[in-house]
């Protein structure tokens, strides 16, 4: 019997969790005629409110469900992170407590899964209960992290996905610190597909996100997949470069002319040229910087998903 593990975030969430085992483990135990096996692994991730009391009571009724305390709150992406580090299924989705993705996707993706899909996105159509700046700061930041990082982030997509285990291992092996999963989990590659879903309000409760955590896990995302930014100083450097160039050149033309400039005319090329100069000394420095951070995060330089006719031994 292959086995579904469900990794569930946990954060202040008394009004939800016991709606949320409610709602999910009929659905779980009927998917697929009931031909799977299921944890719910529930990862709380230091709340203060009654959440930790709620989760014990159902993990003393209900040997499926596991519960892990952190020590304080680490944020939603180490809870999943520790979540998928402790599952022992064959595949595992992760699913917000506020029944926002609704759970009855979970089968859609298993269908996928047995298709032979290593990743299963599940993409937003409707957000309801999301405000309009979420909305459209949602929309334009994942464009914009589509277009610098390369790597194909899908747009409209969260962390409500299916993952093969060797999925979930090739990221829990991931040595870098701060990971940001909705990236990893499209750079890791193998065979990716999505089901499309329209996503509910909340069930209870208040959401957990705060505008400081919504531009930090932002800001994550854009230095973990870029480095883009680093090479900005390099452009502006040889754009004041050129414009300075052209100043003098045009400068020097006028002169010749017979038309006398001011001395203070002058200034503007000159500065331009000595920012240009700065900017493209930083540049340098920044190409350093991003081969050092490429060190640092010691990613593999690449998966080998499958290996035909080679011995056992050879990596
Ligand atoms: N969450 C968490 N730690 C946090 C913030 C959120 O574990 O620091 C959990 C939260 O309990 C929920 C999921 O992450 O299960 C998504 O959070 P939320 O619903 O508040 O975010 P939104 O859907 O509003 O973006
Ligand atoms: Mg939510």
């Amino acid at each position: 019997m292959k086995k579904l593990s469900v990794v569930v975030p946990c954060y202040n969430e008394e009004a939800t969790v016991e709606a949320f085992y409610n709602a999910a483990v009929p659905v779980f135990e009927t998917m697929r005629e009931g031909r799977y096996a299921f944890e719910i692994i529930f990862v709380n991730d230091g709340s203060r409110d009654r959440t930790g009391e709620l989760l014990a009571a159902l993990a003393a009724k209900d040997k499926r469900v596991k519960v892990l305390t952190f020590s304080r709150n680490f944020g939603q992406q180490a809870a999943i992170l520790c979540g998928f580090r402790h599952c022992t299924g064959d595949c595992a989705v992760e699913l917000d407590v506020d029944l926002q993705d609704p759970v009855e996707v979970v089968e859609k993706m298993l269908v996928k899964w047995e298709e032979g899909y290593d990743v299963v996105h599940g993409r937003r159509l409707a957000r309801k209960g999301e405000s309009v700046f979420k909305k459209v700061t949602a929309k334009a930041y994942y464009k914009f992290l589509h277009g610098i990082t390369g790597i194909g982030i899908p747009c409209n997509t969260g962390d409500f996905k299916l993952l093969d285990r060797r999925v979930v291992d090739v990221i829990c092996a991931l040595p870098e610190h701060g990971k940001y999963l909705r990236g990893l989990e499209s750079w890791v590659g193998f065979k990716q597909t999505f089901v499309d879903f329209d996503r509910n309000e909340r069930v209870a409760g208040e959401t957990k996100y705060t505008l400081k955590k919504m531009i930090r896990l932002a800001q994550n995302g854009i230095v973990s997949n870029s480095s883009w930014p680093l090479t900005l100083s390099f452009k502006c450097g040889i754009i004041l470069g050129v414009l300075s160039l052209a100043c003098f050149i045009t400068f020097i033309v006028l002169v010749c002319c017979g038309i006398a400039l001011p001395f203070a005319a002058w200034l503007f090329p000159a500065l331009a040229l000595c920012t240009s100069m700065l900017c493209i000394f930083n540049a340098v420095s920044n190409l350093y910087l991003s081969k050092v951070y490429e060190e640092v995060k010691n990613r593999p330089e690449y998966i080998v998903a499958e290996k035909i006719n080679f011995e056992e031994d050879v990596k």
